[in-house]
């Protein structure tokens, strides 16, 4: 399985994008960097599963499904938590900020341009041979986090997260997840700006992976603020030495 990061940051700057994973040519998880990421390719984007509503996780799916609608003859379904969806439809795709284009009928089928799908936390579903499960994350708003497999191996992704017992749990008795996603989004010094935004910074990123138990799984951090950068790549690589850092572009072979 190849993972593709089409958006690696907690933010947006100059050329740097918010949170975007390609699991497959049609399937991502999060909407952070769609457009310049994947340009024309975007028209082969036809599932996308939310972690969150946050607007960095959600932010090109208007202009996504905008760019497409013209072309599309299947629907965009949009996957997530019933919070996450309800926020999408009442906040964004509702007629004020963009339109509802759940209620729009393609030009090339009669189908709605996108559908929206609960998915209900701690819950195992199949998509395009993918074998996918969600629990819940440990953030401001109701978040999933996923376990993403094919052909008995794959990765886990918490999305934006704090402390977490349950990832670990799941990564220490399943040794089919290879891979670990997760985030660092502040230098140890905010702690009280991490904590109360329920983010992690180096130190309890590294207070948490003490409970990681096997030494066989690559732990990768995404989701770095561009505003400080610097210093958090800086302290990273000191303080969590075996952490790889994850930028736009990078792709992970599992
Ligand atoms: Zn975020
Ligand atoms: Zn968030």
């Amino acid at each position: 399985m190849e993972v593709k990061i089409l958006g690696a940051y907690g933010g947006r700057f100059k050329d740097l994008g918010t949170t975007c994973i390609q699991i497959s040519e049609d399937t991502l998880i999060d909407a952070g960097n769609i457009m310049r990421a994947l340009g024309e390719k975007c028209l082969s984007v036809n599932n996308i599963l939310l972690t969150h509503a946050h607007l960095d996780h959600i932010v090109d799916i208007p202009f996504m499904i905008d760019y497409t609608f013209r072309y599309r003859e299947q629907p965009l379904n949009i996957y997530g938590h019933r919070e996450t969806i309800d926020a999408v439809k009442d906040y964004i795709m509702n007629w004020n900020i963009w339109p509802e284009f759940s209620s729009i009928r393609l030009i090339n089928s009669g189908d709605y341009a996108v559908n929206y799908f609960e998915l209900l936390p701690e819950t195992s579903f199949h998509l395009n041979g993918f074998d996918i499960y969600v629990f819940p994350s440990n953030h401001t708003v109701p978040t999933l986090s996923y376990v993403v497999k094919r052909e008995g191996r794959g990765f886990l992704f918490t999305g934006d997260t704090f402390r977490n017992p349950a990832v670990w749990e799941l990564v220490n008795r399943d040794p089919e997840i290879r891979v670990l996603i997760t985030e660092v989004s502040y230098p140890s010094y905010m702690h009280n700006l991490a904590e109360v935004s329920k983010h992690h910074t180096p130190k309890t990123l590294a207070e948490e992976l003490e409970h990681l138990k096997r030494k066989d799984v690559d732990v990768y951090v995404m989701h770095l603020k561009p505003n400080s950068l610097k210093e958090l790549e800086e302290e990273i690589r000191d303080t969590l030495p075996t952490v790889k850092i994850l930028s736009d572009g990078d792709a992970i072979i599992i």
